[in-house]
């Protein structure tokens, strides 16, 4: 994950490394706390002895402590908040814990192949910054020193948790990901902001690389059903985004883009990936990723060398990447990955449109966020709502409910043909799997859209027995919580999107 641009300078702290050279296990996760103490101008000479740490846009003096244990980490937090933890704080201890976790080890084990370097660990600088949030305030120091991967080493802000939430654990994950991975993104690939999502058009690597990390993620937490792809895919069938000025993304559904344009997706890339290891096993999959990884490496590299590696995966493989590009992927693109033979051939010749347009429905779906939009504008208005947007708040209802009784007549045709046996005698189990798990993520959109209106129809009830303002509304993938303003507390910026997947 990378926020906006930078380029960093890596200064290495050795001098533990030579105290653990004699380590028995090679290549591990290690975790350092950089406590900031001041802020100091760009012209601060330190004196022997201090320590400085550079943050995108200023310079602070800091000491480090280096913790190998949980525990360790939660002494020190503790002491350093007078005995008890914060949320935030405790999730962090966690992460700590977590990083021990046999799936970080695995993910050492495979960057160890992957870089040939055996006692290469990783290090984690998990900054504080509470002696100096006061006067910038923690969402500066989250940005400060965002998330992200460079060389050997991975920073992570507490501030960052603190702002937005969600469990670390899976951000050292995606940022470990990135640390044993050859790739290197193209320049400029996430556009005039520098930010990404899983559901923007960014530039082939770009995709894989982040792909590669959220598909990790994806794997190590799989949530209560077992299978946290759902929210990816919620997303993208809503439609993919092109940033066309700085901040400034559209959304457009499926059929209004190239299919080379979704594989460059990170989303898409990201399901990909999980769908193959779903299918074949991670052992698998890893192999091909060391067999395929370098400094340019796609999705479509990935793909080639595990068709080379297993080729009697091919006909499954061919179905994910067409059915993960929505069935709209060039039939040279599909040669250029798979090859060009015989068998390759004929899945294109039988390759049918997609089946039952799911494009129908999607448009519907692309409509009802625009409606969803428009309600939200209205709702999250600081003062109380005047006679012009409750019309307006009534009139965008009725069409939000006029758009979902289309969605759903749509949806409940595709189940309808899916219970017609005879209908569905062309299409191929995996078909009719598809068909299936479309009905699973439809019937989760269609709750939601019902949540989400229940809960315009309380807002405006309330608004009319208070006349009170509801100042922010979270809409992620399971809940649609409005709350009342609380005090001089802004609602926290940035989208769900970015909340839900980390960087
Ligand atoms: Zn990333």
């Amino acid at each position: 994950m990378k926020f906006g641009n930078h380029i960093f300078k890596l200064i290495f702290i050795f001098s533990y490394c030579l105290l653990c050279s004699q380590s028995l296990f090679a290549g591990e996760v290690k975790f350092e706390i950089v406590r900031l103490l001041k802020k100091v101008d760009s012209k601060y000479l330190k004196t022997p002895g201090e320590e400085i740490s550079q943050g995108r846009s200023e310079r602070y003096l800091s000491e480090t402590f280096q913790c190998s244990s949980k525990d360790e980490v939660e002494k020190l937090l503790k002491e350093w908040s007078g005995g008890e933890l914060d949320n935030a704080q405790k999730k962090i201890v966690e992460m700590v814990g977590y990083g021990k976790d046999k799936l970080t080890t695995d993910l050492m084990t495979l960057g160890k192949k992957n870089k040939g370097k055996d006692d290469r660990d990783i290090i984690v600088k998990i900054y504080d910054s509470s002696l100096v949030e006061n006067e910038l305030g923690k969402k500066f120091f989250m940005k400060e020193f965002w998330p992200s991967s460079s060389g050997d080493t991975i920073k992570f802000p507490i501030a960052y948790v603190s702002s937005v939430g969600g469990n670390p654990s899976k951000i050292l994950v995606h940022e470990l990901s990135h640390a044993i991975d050859n790739n290197r993104r193209e320049s400029g690939s996430y556009g005039p902001d520098g930010d990404h999502s899983p559901s923007e058009i960014t530039m082939p690597r770009s995709a894989f690389v982040e792909g590669w990390a959220e598909y990790n993620t994806l794997y190590a937490f799989p949530g209560k059903d077992g299978d946290a792809s759902k929210g990816f895919e919620t997303v993208l069938n809503a439609g993919v985004r092109i940033e066309s000025s700085k901040g400034k993304y559209d959304k457009y559904s499926a059929e209004k883009v190239t299919g080379e344009e979704i594989l460059s997706t990170e989303g898409v890339n990201a399901l990909i990936l999980h769908k193959i290891s779903a299918e074949f096993g991670r052992k698998k999959l890893e192999k091909a990723f060391l067999d395929s990884n370098s400094k340019k490496t796609t999705i479509g590299d990935f793909l080639s060398s595990f068709v080379k590696l297993y080729p009697d995966s091919l006909k499954k493989v061919f179905n994910i990447l067409n059915k993960e590009t929505f069935g709209i992927l060039s039939d040279s693109k599909i040669t250029e990955i798979l090859g060009d033979g015989k068998t390759v051939e004929t899945f294109l010749k039988n390759r049918k449109q997609p089946a039952f347009s799911r494009n129908a429905s999607e448009k519907i779906l692309v409509s009802i966020s625009e409606d969803r939009n428009t309600i939200k504008t209205i709702m999250e208005k600081p003062q109380p709502i005047s006679d012009s947007d409750k019309d307006t708040l009534q009139k965008a209802k009725e069409q939000l409910a006029k758009k979902m009784a289309d969605y759903e007549t749509c949806v409940s045709g595709i189940i309808e043909l899916m219970q017609n046996k005879e209908a569905l005698k062309e299409y191929s189990p995996s078909r009719d799997a598809e068909l299936r798990s479309y009905e699973v993520s439809a019937s989760g959109n269609i709750k939601k859209q019902k949540k989400f209106m229940d809960s315009v129809d309380n807002f405006l009830l309330e608004n009319e027995k208070n006349n009170l303002p509801i100042s922010k509304i979270d809409v992620d993938d399971s809940n649609i919580n409005t709350t009342q303003p609380e005090g001089q507390e802004q609602p926290v910026e940035g989208t769900s999107e970015k909340g839900l997947f980390g960087n």
